[in-house]
């Protein structure tokens, strides 16, 4: 049994949560180990997208020269393109700030950025091949976590406090019990990569026609694409077979009809996203603290789960790192980090909810009306309106900036 070893961190899950956290606190001079269960971060249909917000936050941190060198996509504006014409959801220009924009960024790119920055600190660790199997207990306290690597061989890993990073089936949470609650969803959504070609329309761009929505999403190289369909839908599209998939993108954005048997050649290349909202009531418990998807699963309406993760790994580094370095680190600096990031986090869900409820779903049920949304012509009509939702997108509503310990 378990090799064991002791760090003062120890997190789980090397997503953007829990990566961004390791680096800070790497910075920090606190001694940190992440345990990512995979060998790599090349895993397909993740969020990419970064935000003004994450711009800003690795400028403050004075890595942006080097970060903004990896090959990306700028985006300044997300349109919507009804029966009746192109209309404009958000426009990015119109942010405050050095960034008026958007980027998309491969997310196994940005991670080894992170990686990178975190491991020129000799008090950071990454092990890949750790797969989290449980937490480990003196009372009603986390004491660290229980892993197996490649071989199956199981270690614990001993520590001042644990972080739940493990994305939105964390295993940390339900190792301590936390059941999160689950607000529910009436759709999914199918992603798949489609080819770009030179004189393709650019940009991010939404289409709403005939009951369906459709999104593209111009990459380095490709398009991203996602249909969003009701639960279920999935296998009812699946029987009713891939041509009649394929004839029913081609309706909706002719430009790709051409490509569309070459790239979507089987089911395979469609992946299915399981749409979910939920929320801990309680992000921590004595010892552990869970933040990122672990502590909120967001819709990816609007695009901000990798923010809102980020967000809540630079408030959980402003707070701990320093009661963490002196080792005086308590149970009320836990809930001081629930205490900053719940009410950013509830009030986009609750944004996130109202838009499912209230314009997608009835859409992905086939009762959208061919007519244009009111929302998007009264955009269309005062312009500086679209400022709105490019600031609830690319930067948030509790935007978190490095203190002094972390630069
Ligand atoms: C298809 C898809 C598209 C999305 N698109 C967008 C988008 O465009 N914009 C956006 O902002 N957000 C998007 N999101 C949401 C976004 O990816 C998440 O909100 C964000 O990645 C959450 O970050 P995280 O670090 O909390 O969790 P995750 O990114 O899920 O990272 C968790 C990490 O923990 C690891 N892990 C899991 N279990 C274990 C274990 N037992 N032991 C060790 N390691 C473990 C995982 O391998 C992973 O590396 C999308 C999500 C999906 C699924």
């Amino acid at each position: 049994m378990a090799p064991s070893h002791t760090t003062t961190c120890a997190i789980a899950g090397a997503g953007p949560a829990g990566l961004m956290l390791g680096m800070l606190l790497a910075r920090a001079g606190v001694d940190t180990v992440v345990l990512e269960k995979h060998d790599d971060f090349l895993r397909d249909f993740r969020g990419d997208t970064v935000h003004a917000s994450t711009h800003q936050l690795i400028d403050e941190l004075g890595l942006g020269d080097t970060f903004r060198g990896l090959a990306h996509q700028r985006i300044e504006r997300l349109q919507v393109v009804t029966d009746d014409g192109p209309h404009t959801l958000a426009d990015f220009t119109r942010l405050p700030g050095r960034f008026p924009y958007i980027t998309f960024l491969p997310q196994w790119d940005f991670l080894t950025f992170l990686q990178d920055e975190a491991e020129r600190f000799p008090n950071f660790r990454l092990v890949k091949n750790a797969e989290v199997t449980g937490v480990t207990t003196a009372g009603e306290r986390v004491t660290g976590l229980r892993y197996k690597d490649a071989d199956g061989v199981e270690h614990t890993l001993a520590a001042d406090l644990t972080i739940g990073a493990d994305g939105r089936r964390s295993a940390v949470r339900d190792a301590a019990g936390m059941r999160p609650r689950v607000f529910g969803s009436k759709m999914d959504i199918l992603w798949f990569r489609l080819s770009k070609e030179d004189g393709d329309p650019g940009g991010m761009v939404g289409r709403l026609s005939d009951g369906q929505l459709f999104v593209r999403i111009e990459r380095v190289g490709h398009w991203q694409a996602a249909i969003a369909v009701r639960k279920g839908g999935y296998e009812e599209l699946r029987a009713r077979g891939l041509d009649r998939f394929r004839d029913q993108l081609a309706a909706l954005t002719p430009f790709l009809a051409g490509r569309l048997a070459d790239d979507l050649r089987t089911w395979d290349d469609v992946k299915v996203l399981d749409v979910q909202i939920d929320r801990l009531t309680r992000w921590w418990r004595p010892g552990l603290l869970c933040i990122g998807d672990a502590a909120h699963t967001m819709s990816p309406i609007m695009g901000v789960g990798i923010n809102l993760a980020l967000q809540d790994a630079v408030a959980a580094a402003n707070i701990l790192a320093g009661p963490l370095r002196d080792g005086t680190l308590a149970d009320e600096h836990l809930a001081r980090v629930q205490k900053r990031r719940m009410p950013p986090t509830a009030a986009t869900q609750r944004i996130q909810r109202f838009l499912q409820t209230r314009f997608l779903e009835p859409w992905v049920r086939g009762e959208g009306k061919s007519t244009t949304p009111v929302v998007l012509r009264l955009l269309k009509r005062f312009p500086p309106l679209q400022g709105g939702p490019a600031r609830a997108m690319a930067i948030g509503l509790r935007p978190e900036h490095p203190g002094p310990l972390l630069r």
